[in-house]
C-alpha cells in the first residue's frame, strides 16, 4: 500500500474560522491503479490544477476496497486490470457498504465491459489513454454531485440526522448546533455507522494529519459532542469508544 500525500497543510485546531471559510472538507481521491505512469500522471494533474485534493493510492484491489473503508475518499478512480483482484471485484466489495462515487478508468473499451461497469455501480467510465483535463472534470462532476443532490445526504443514525450542506442537526426534533470541528467529527463518525473510526484517519479527516496531540483534542471535542448529543453524556450510547483505537457510533441495533 503506497500513500501519496500531495499536499500537507499543518492547520490548528482551534482555528475553526479557516474552515468555516473553505470547502466543508479537504477532497480525497482514490486512486486504485498499478500503472505506475498512470499514478504519475493523475499526481501531476491534480498537483497542478486541484490542489487542494489529496490523493492516496495503491496497486492493489484488496488495499483499494480497504482504503475505502479506512480512508473515507470523496471519490475512486478504479482500474479494471489490477495484480491481485480484478477491478469489477474491487467495485462489487466496495457497493456492499459504500456509495462513493467511483469512476473507473480502464483500457477495456468493449460495450459490454461498460454496461457491466455501470450496471456493478460505477457512477462512470473512462477509457485509456485518457485526457487528464476530462478526467478532473468528470471527478469534479462527481464529487459536486453527491455535494448538492445529496445521494448520501443527509446522514441519518437514529435519533440523530444531519444535514452536512447545511450542517443542520437535528436529534429528534431537536435542533442542534455544532463547532465546525464537531460537524466534521461527527460527518465521519455517522458516515461510518456501525464501523470504529480509528484517531488516524479521523484526526486526518478533520485536521489533515495526525499531530502531536491529536487524540487528545479529538477526546476533548468528543466529550463536547457527547454533551450535546447524549442523555448521559458520562455512559455514551451514541457516541462509544474503543480505547486505543478510536470512536465509533453503534447502529440503532447494534446500540446495548
Ligand atoms: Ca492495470
Amino acid at each position: 500500500m503506497i500513500y501519496c500525500n500531495l499536499k500537507i497543510t499543518l492547520i490548528n485546531p482551534d482555528d475553526e474560522k479557516q474552515f468555516q471559510e473553505e470547502s466543508w472538507y479537504r477532497m480525497k481521491v482514490l486512486l486504485v491503479e498499478d500503472d505506475h505512469n498512470i499514478v504519475e500522471t493523475i499526481s501531476l494533474a491534480l498537483q497542478m490544477r486541484w490542489p487542494e485534493a489529496k490523493l492516496v493510492y495503491t496497486h492493489l484491489g484488496e488495499s483499494g476496497v480497504d482504503l475505502v473503508q479506512g480512508e473515507f475518499p470523496d471519490v475512486v478512480i478504479l482500474d479494471l486490470g489490477l495484480p491481485d483482484i480484478s477491478g469489477f471485484e474491487v467495485l462489487k466489495r466496495i457497493r456492499l457498504f459504500s456509495s462513493v462515487p467511483i469512476i473507473i478508468l480502464t483500457v477495456k473499451s468493449e460495450e459490454a465491459d461498460i454496461v457491466k461497469g455501470l450496471e456493478w455501480g460505477a457512477d462512470d467510465y473512462m477509457i485509456k489513454p485518457f485526457r487528464q483535463l476530462e478526467l478532473l472534470a468528470r471527478l469534479r462532476t462527481l464529487t459536486r454531485r453527491q455535494d448538492h443532490t445529496g445521494t448520501t445526504l443527509p446522514l441519518i443514525c437514529e435519533p440523530l440526522r444531519f444535514d452536512p450542506s447545511t450542517r443542520e442537526l437535528y436529534s429528534g426534533d431537536k435542533e442542534i448546533s455544532l463547532t465546525s470541528t464537531e460537524g466534521h467529527i461527527l460527518y465521519h463518525l455517522m458516515r461510518n455507522a456501525g464501523h470504529v473510526v480509528t484517531h488516524s484517519s479521523l484526526a486526518e479527516a478533520v485536521w489533515g494529519e495526525l499531530y502531536d496531540g491529536a487524540v487528545n483534542s479529538l477526546r476533548v471535542h468528543i466529550r463536547r459532542l457527547r454533551e450535546k448529543l447524549e442523555a448521559d453524556p458520562g455512559h455514551p450510547k451514541l457516541i462509544r469508544t474503543k480505547a486505543g483505537v478510536g470512536y465509533f457510533m453503534p447502529r440503532p441495533s447494534q446500540r446495548s
